[in-house]
């Protein structure tokens, strides 16, 4: 069976991507994977834009196969080529600031400050995102080798406050792109 969008028929099933309910009636995307515990296959639900930031592959497979038929489809394929662009965006499960000073950056290694923004890492494996540890938001481009991680990160951080999300916003168009910051 091919991956698929459809209109959620219940209120029962959690998009993968972020852990929310995917309300009744909305649409819904479906990957379907060889199951890894049993024979024959299973399908993961999302929300379609979760899915086009995790899963950017697999919608973008699908969004081919049907032009045409998804609502907002321009907008998946936007998200989903920019997260499939480097192998490590689909990582972002969104940003918060430390609750404490224990865990360690996953780029340069060193320990992410209280209070500090950091971004959050699932890794994908036979169908489930494991939590993976958190990078410092200053370490984003040497971590996804791009600088545009914004909008992902925006979309998996819906609990922020207006003030926590304007100042992500602030923190992540300082020295955005050194490459630009050299040349001044
Ligand atoms: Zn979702
Ligand atoms: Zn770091």
């Amino acid at each position: 069976m091919p991956h698929l969008f459809e209109s959620a028929p219940t209120g029962r099933a959690k998009c993968r991507g972020c852990g929310r309910p995917i309300a009744q009636g909305e649409l819904r995307f479906g990957e379907r994977i060889p199951n890894p515990f049993a024979e024959g296959e299973t399908t993961l639900w999302f929300h379609p834009m979760c899915a086009a930031y995790k899963r950017p592959e697999a919608v973008l497979e699908t969004l081919a196969q049907a032009p045409g038929s998804v609502p907002e489809a321009e907008a998946l394929e936007r998200a989903a080529r920019g997260s499939s662009a480097q192998r490590r965006l689909p990582r972002i499960s969104g940003a918060e600031r430390a609750p404490t000073g224990q865990a360690k950056c996953r780029s340069c290694h060193e320990p992410i400050a209280r209070g500090t923004w950091r971004i959050r890492l699932v890794f994908y494996e036979e169908g489930r995102f494991m939590p993976s540890g958190f990078v410092h938001l200053t370490c984003r481009v040497p971590y996804f080798e791009t600088a545009d991680i914004l909008a992902p990160v925006l979309h998996f951080s819906p609990d922020l406050s207006e003030e926590d999300r304007a100042d992500l916003v602030r923190a992540c168009g300082d020295a955005a792109d050194p490459s630009s910051s050299a040349t001044t």
